[in-house]
């Protein structure tokens, strides 16, 4: 049993809302590309908490019947995203638990980086964990707090944690939002007349009509109750380091991430990238769906015609089946098939949006070659990646990014492109102005703003062979 951190989530909050978990269930459905492992949604009705969760896509999971035995004003949900061997629905959120202080239900967006400290120090004292979440720390060290009010407890517990969170927390009567005082990862708060609505990205206000109001601050706390909505400062202020993969990669272009419309940004690496490695070439295409923006701007900036050279398959599951006589690329070749007429005979830049293991990229150009391309040039809308997340976005160790362990040129001949170029990393940060210093580079450049207390592999190890004992009774 490892200890499972947070990753890349989506959360999504409605307070004072007749239809509160159908807004919900709206809202996690326009994050779905946040997680698609398992989502779950926990209303109030000024009494008691009613949760259902499940693993599968969101559309998948609820539908009216369920959504009924949702009831109540309030409601927050979640979008879960892991990585293999830690599907199970145990680590589904939102996570609820009865405390002596009441019933909560807390949904995170991020990851605790001295979780697995905090955990030994508790357990060594006795605690008993239900999940291998690190956000179960968070509710352990708040029916610890000795604060009376739940904002008073929660503050006390986050003062404890290290690392990144975008969190709302719902009770009988109250929401509470905040976010990490880096601002790791986005966190925003919309209107729907006198409805609070709060989610990871502006895209899940748009699906439900409501109105973006702002941002919730790097290290400010949103109560939300009867008496309406306050903001507390509790957190001493630190530098800003807002997640640069959210607009290179996760965030969806739609969104307005980080002051930020996704799509453009996107589209200004392209035109960036064109401008420091362009190549002669006779079409652009897009690893689609998100090396589209990047590849309309390199097309633009290089002046070379834009094109869908692949098609992608949106409906690819979890699991398939191959045959036992194996099909050449058969995984990519699931979500992705090349347009023969695009790119025979043509000298062809193909533009995604980042390299991590290589694998993908790979593929690609010999799906390309053996679709008749005469030239294939790989172009990389971010800089190389060279060190792991560990504020929430999944990314495999370091040995396994292959731009840690290769140069420009053993990657270019790894991928068997005929060309190679990234996105240098002035460029991004010229991109990103104003403020490039508020964001975090980590996964280019190594420099973490939270330091990170472990050797990877001790993280891994940690907590092997302690498998919890029970799970949460959960309506
Ligand atoms: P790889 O084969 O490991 O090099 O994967 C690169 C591809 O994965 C690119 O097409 C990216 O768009 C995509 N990608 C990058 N980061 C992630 C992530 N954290 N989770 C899933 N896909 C990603």
């Amino acid at each position: 049993m490892t200890l499972e951190l947070g990753e890349k989530c989506g959360v999504c909050g409605i307070y004072g809302h007749p239809e509160a978990a159908n807004l919900t269930y709206l809202g996690l459905h326009a994050l779905q590309h946040r997680g698609q492992e398992s989502s779950g949604i926990v209303s109030s009705d000024r009494r008691d908490l009613f949760s259902h969760r499940a693993m599968g896509l969101v559309a998948d999971i609820f539908d009216r019947d369920v959504l009924r035995k949702l009831p109540g004003d309030h409601a927050i949900g979640h979008n879960r995203y892991s990585t293999a061997g830690s599907s199970e629905i145990k680590n589904a959120q939102p996570f609820v638990v009865e405390t002596g202080f009441g019933s909560i239900a807390v949904a995170h967006n991020g990851n605790i980086v001295n979780a697995v400290d905090i955990r030994q120090d508790l357990e060594r004292e006795g605690a008993i964990f239900q999940s291998t979440m690190d956000t179960e720390v968070i509710v352990h060290l708040m029916a610890r707090s000795e604060h009376r009010d739940l904002a008073g407890r929660l503050v006390e517990a986050l003062h404890h944690v290290k690392g990144s969170y975008s969190l709302l927390i719902l009770s009988d009567d109250q929401l509470l939002a905040v976010r990490d005082p880096n601002g790791f990862r986005p966190l925003v708060i919309g209107r729907l007349g006198e409805t609070v609505v709060i989610a990871s990205e502006t895209c899940a206000l748009d699906l439900i009509g409501a109105k973006f109001d702002r941002e919730v601050e790097p290290g400010e706390l949103i109560v939300v109750n009867r008496e309406g909505m306050r903001s507390y400062r509790p957190f001493q202020a630190v530098p800003q380091s807002h997640c640069v993969f959210e607009l290179i990669y996760f965030a969806r272009p739609d969104s307005v991430v980080f002051g930020r419309t996704v799509h453009d940004v996107r589209k200004r690496f392209g035109r960036r990238l064109a401008e420091e490695s362009s190549v002669l070439a006779d079409v652009v295409i897009p690893v689609p769906d998100s090396g589209v923006p990047a590849a309309l701007g390199f097309a633009e900036a290089a002046g070379i015609p834009f094109d869908f050279g692949l098609i992608r398959n949106h409906y690819v599951g979890r699991t398939f089946i191959e045959p036992r006589q194996s099909i050449r690329h058969f995984g990519v070749k699931l979500k992705l098939n090349p347009v023969r007429s695009v790119v025979e005979g043509k000298r062809v830049v193909v533009v995604d949006d980042s390299i991590v293991r290589g694998t993908t990229s790979r593929k690609i150009v010999k799906m390309l070659r053996a679709a008749g391309a005469a030239e294939v040039h790989m172009r990389v809308s971010s800089p190389p990646t060279t060190h792991p997340c560990y504020y929430g976005i999944d990314t495999p160790t370091r040995q396994e990014l292959v731009a840690a362990t290769h140069s420009l040129d053993q990657t270019r001949t790894y991928i068997t492109a005929d060309s190679l170029a990234y996105l240098s990393l002035e460029g991004l940060q010229s991109v990103v102005n104003p403020d490039p210093e508020s964001f975090c580079y980590a996964c280019f450049s190594g420099c973490y703003p939270v330091s990170f207390p472990y050797e990877e592999i001790t993280q891994m190890r940690l907590f092997d062979g302690k498998v919890p004992s029970r799970v949460f009774s959960i309506t």
